[in-house]
């Protein structure tokens, strides 16, 4: 595996800036610095009252009310630690698009398009390979691949009608291919 080179890790640091400056990398960083903050007194505390009320806190630990409030507060966390770990997809999904894309924003790789949302885009595999492709990798670890790979040549970032498009075009090649051989009805 090849080092990143100073321009590549430039790329990927100003596409991670600019994800913190989404909406959602906004409220991302909200929770973690709350999270942070929380699990940091928690600590203290904790440990200080464990060592002064052993016994209590046994006993504390077998009544109903407190298993109840334990079933609250993980009910609490576990949604935002769904929050957290979609997170880390959506910022691989970011690093990746921006990183194929024409400029240092995920924007569509076709000329004059110019769609930039998010969820409109997709990585394309430049020579159609992809069904392959996705068959060793898997789709949903395409983008930790990519990083991983330290963004290998021959993928784009697409919208997806020019995604679609490009697969109807590759679509009517193939049929072309196939009818010029044996023409309908001839
Ligand atoms: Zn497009």
């Amino acid at each position: 595996m090849a080092e990143l080179t100073e321009e590549q890790k430039e790329r990927v640091r100003v596409s991670k800036r600019k994800y913190k400056k989404t909406e959602r990398g906004k409220q991302i960083a909200k929770i973690e610095k709350q999270k942070e903050s929380y699990k940091k007194g928690r600590k203290t505390y904790n440990k200080m009252y464990h060592e002064n009320n052993t016994e209590k806190f046994k006993n504390y630990k077998q009544k109903e009310s407190y298993k109840e409030k334990q079933r609250e507060y993980d009910l609490k966390y576990r949604y935002k630690k769904r929050i957290l770990e979609s997170n880390t997809v959506v910022k691989r999904k970011f690093i990746c698009l921006s990183y194929y894309s024409p400029s240092d924003t995920p924007t569509c790789s076709v000329p004059g398009c110019g769609v930039s949302d998010i969820d409109m885009l997709c990585i394309d595999h430049i020579i159609d390979n992809g069904a392959d492709e996705r068959r060793s990798i898997g789709r949903s670890n395409l983008y930790r691949y990519l990083i991983g790979e330290h963004f290998p040549a021959g993928y784009q970032t697409l919208c997806a009608n020019h995604n679609l498009k490009k697969e109807i075009e590759r679509r009517r090649v193939l049929s072309a291919g196939k009818w010029g051989e044996k023409p309908p009805g001839g």
